[in-house]
């Protein structure tokens, strides 16, 4: 076996049907009495519902959360928190809402500012330290212990209210991130596993979620796969997959979850003959034959597809007139990837998202 290392996250998890309920208990055992609850605006019902579950450990309500974080936003709710004397955060919502609680927590004095995190897709943010802050039009991102929330409640009846396009490209970010666990770098068996029994099960919850939204069961095991793979995001290193959604979705200002279910395929087709292992497991986890690694990158095409996710960049506000840019960008720093980053197939790459093509095996694939 390969030699690798690998180091455990922190953070607990409580998962089921009403583990809301558990919230109070979660908060006397971080020893926190005064939580501020954070949303978006569009949940901002949820965010009360929780505050009036609390009682008097809420002491107030930011429903301001925003995607990519703002910086004005992060201000705001930092200056909410110091205003009330909050002693923690529980974030209820996405990405967009976890990643606000984080930014709190970054600028927290010694002693941090624990979060609780409630998620109500299947970003995964949750599981990572990873913090991004939009400032000027640029998203900085990082990595920082004291932003990882001490506790998760996945409570899969709060994600029934999810509408079922966001349930698929959400799905699909999922799966992108335990994709990409399976080629990092820095992957090992322990992440690997995780990997691969995260994108089987949130392969097989979506084409229930499509056939009935309000599938508890369903529900229950996409956000099942939604914490395997948020865990993967948070331990291993992501490479080109995640580094062309950051400049498509920070340059022209696309939305997250869709930018990923499209890119997705036609990165894994450029991995692919790189990484055979990485497709096996991957064609594995979507049901293909033992030896069918080479078809991965276009089941997961077909996967979005059956199911009404968008294919095309073009369908989702990429201008055709960025793509030489967005090339540009994605070869101007060098990270980890299985094949090397070359401008004309990257190119290439951005040309068939931008025109929903399937992609083809690898020996055809440009
Ligand atoms: P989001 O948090 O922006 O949510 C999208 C919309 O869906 C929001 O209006 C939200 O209120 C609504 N929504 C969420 N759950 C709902 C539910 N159950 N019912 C009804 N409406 C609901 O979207 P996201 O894709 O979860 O998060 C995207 C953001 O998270 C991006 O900024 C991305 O960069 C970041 N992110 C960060 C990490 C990390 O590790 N730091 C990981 C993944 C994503």
């Amino acid at each position: 076996m390969t030699p690798f290392t690998y180091t455990a996250l922190p953070s607990r998890v409580v998962f089921g049907a009403g583990s809301l309920q558990q919230l109070g208990r979660e908060i006397e055992a971080i020893g926190a009495t005064r939580a501020l609850v954070l949303s978006t605006p569009e949940q901002v019902a949820s965010a009360r519902r929780v505050a009036a579950l609390l009682g008097e450990r809420a002491v107030g309500v930011f429903s301001e959360a925003r995607m990519h974080v703002p910086i004005d936003t992060a201000r705001a709710a930092r200056a909410e928190a110091r205003r009330l004397g909050a002693d923690c955060a529980v974030a209820i919502g996405g990405g967009s809402t976890i990643g606000l609680g984080k930014a709190i927590a970054l600028e927290a004095a010694d002693g941090g500012f624990p979060i609780i995190a409630i998620p109500t897709t299947y970003a995964g943010s949750e599981m990572t330290s990873i913090y991004g802050l939009t400032e000027g039009g640029v998203k900085k991102t990082g990595r920082d212990p004291k932003v990882l929330p001490r506790s998760v409640l996945y409570d899969p009846e709060l994600t029934l209210t999810l509408p079922i396009g966001m349930t698929l490209t959400s799905a699909l970010n999922a799966i992108a991130h335990a994709a990409e666990g399976l080629y990092a770098h820095d992957g090992n068996p322990i992440i690997a596993l995780m990997a691969e029994e995260g994108i089987r099960a949130a392969a097989a919850a979506l084409p229930k979620l499509a056939a009935d939204p309000h599938d508890l069961e369903a529900r229950s095991d996409a956000l099942y796969a939604a914490w395997l793979c948020g865990s993967v995001l948070g331990n291993v290193s992501m490479g080109l997959h995640h580094k062309l959604c950051h400049t498509l979705g920070g340059t022209f200002d696309l939305p997250h979850a869709e930018v990923h279910t499209v890119v997705l395929p036609h990165a894994l087709a450029y991995n692919a003959a790189a990484a055979p292992e990485a497709m096996r497991r991957i064609g594995r986890a979507l049901g293909l034959g033992a030896d069918a690694g080479a078809e991965a990158p276009g089941a997961v095409f077909d996967l979005a597809r059956a199911h009404g996710a968008p294919v095309a960049l073009r369908d989702i506000g990429m201008p055709e007139s960025g793509l030489d840019r967005a090339a540009d960008l994605a070869v101007q720093n060098r990270y980890p990837n299985p094949r090397p980053l070359e401008h004309a197939a990257i190119r290439a790459l951005l040309q068939r998202a931008f025109d929903g093509t399937r992609p083809a095996p690898p020996d055809t694939a440009g």
